[in-house]
């Protein structure tokens, strides 16, 4: 897979952002497709697809966890960047 060229989030369309650290290759979208995604559809949709997949959890709750570990993210992100 090209990695020069921009890439798209296979579940938002939006373009995969470079993330802390300069890696821009996205987030592998299993189980929700096969592509890549961006940061902020692997936390809010691809990793609780994966809590309700492989260890049975509720989706609501997979969805809480995968939002809290977005804002965690987000948090560290700004510290480091500041
Ligand atoms: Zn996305």
């Amino acid at each position: 897979m090209a990695t020069t060229s921009k890439s798209i989030c296979s579940i938002c369309k939006e373009e995969i952002g470079i993330e802390h650290g300069g890696w821009d290759g996205g987030h592998n979208a299993q189980p929700i497709n096969d592509g890549r995604c961006c940061l902020t559809c692997n936390d809010t949709q691809v990793i609780p697809a994966r809590l309700v997949k492989q260890f049975g959890w509720s989706l609501e709750d997979a969805q809480i966890v995968g939002q809290q570990m977005s804002q965690a993210a987000e948090k560290m992100q700004t510290r480091y960047v500041s």
